[in-house]
């Protein structure tokens, strides 16, 4: 389980993040949803640790790893552009952090990777070759071999559109179910959050407006902020959440 306790985060003045407090269950999907600027990035990158804290405590499985290094930690993220190397193949790719971890995993478990990620066909293409899906594949896969103890993935659905953003959506779900994986998402999109998260925490102005299933979300929204965000970019996919979660308020 991971708990954020108290997390503040200041630059200079101007406060990021304002006393964050959630619990985080093992295997759980958590969306972190917010506008452009509330504080999400900083977050997920303060769990990361890639970026440090003013104040608070980072809890994992009962331990304070709020000076644990991003190494130590053993969290591992799936940047927004995937951040693969162009001059390598997607094989290359895919085994390049395990370098310098002999042992982490077998050659056996990297190919079990390769198959549920259906990469099978693509090994030899260089990353030019591929498709978004494709490449957001990759990355996937580059991540699951060094064995995440949490999966982080900043906006994984932003550059991918139809079904292929259908099909991402539930390989990170499957991944998250198969492997027990607790995966934690930037997202700034409320329908991406609300159907394909466990939990969802709304960030406002750097403060937690609310965090909740999918449902509470959507049938008891806390406060105005929710009701707006939620409800206003909603309008126009009304259609697609009444399928997914029957009548609502919506
Ligand atoms: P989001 O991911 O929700 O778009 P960010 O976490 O990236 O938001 O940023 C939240 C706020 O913190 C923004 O106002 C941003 O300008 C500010 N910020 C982020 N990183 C830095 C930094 N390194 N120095 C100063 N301000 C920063």
């Amino acid at each position: 389980m991971l708990k954020l306790q108290n997390v503040s985060k200041h630059y200079d003045n101007k406060v990021v993040l304002n006393n964050i407090n959630v619990e985080i269950n093992t295997g759980e999907i958590v969306s972190l949803l917010g506008q452009s600027g509330s504080g999400k990035t900083t977050l997920l990158n303060i769990i990361l640790g890639l970026t440090k804290m003013n104040d608070g405590k980072i809890i994992f499985n009962d331990i304070d790893i709020s000076d644990v290094t991003m190494k130590n930690r053993g969290f591992n993220i799936v940047f927004q552009d995937y951040a693969l190397f162009p001059h390598l193949n997607a094989y290359e790719n895919i085994v390049y952090g395990l370098k310098n971890k002999k042992g982490l995993v077998t050659e056996k478990e990297v190919q079990e990777y390769i198959e549920f990620l259906e990469l099978k066909p693509h090994l030899t293409k260089k990353i030019g070759e591929l498709s978004g899906g494709q490449k957001q594949r990759v990355a996937l896969a580059r991540t699951l071999v060094m064995k995440p103890k949490i999966l982080l993935l900043d906006e994984p659905l932003s550059a991918l559109d139809g079904v292929i953003k259908e099909s991402i959506k539930q390989r990170i779900q499957s991944i998250a179910r198969e492997f027990k994986l607790t995966t934690i998402i930037v997202t700034h999109d409320p329908e991406e959050a609300l159907t394909l998260s466990d939990k969802i925490l709304i960030i406002n102005q750097g403060e937690i407006s609310q965090f909740g299933t999918p449902k509470e979300i959507i049938n008891e929204p806390k406060n105005d902020f929710v009701k707006e965000f939620i409800l206003k970019q909603l309008q126009i996919k009304r259609q697609n959440i009444y399928n997914l979660f029957g009548e609502t308020d919506v």
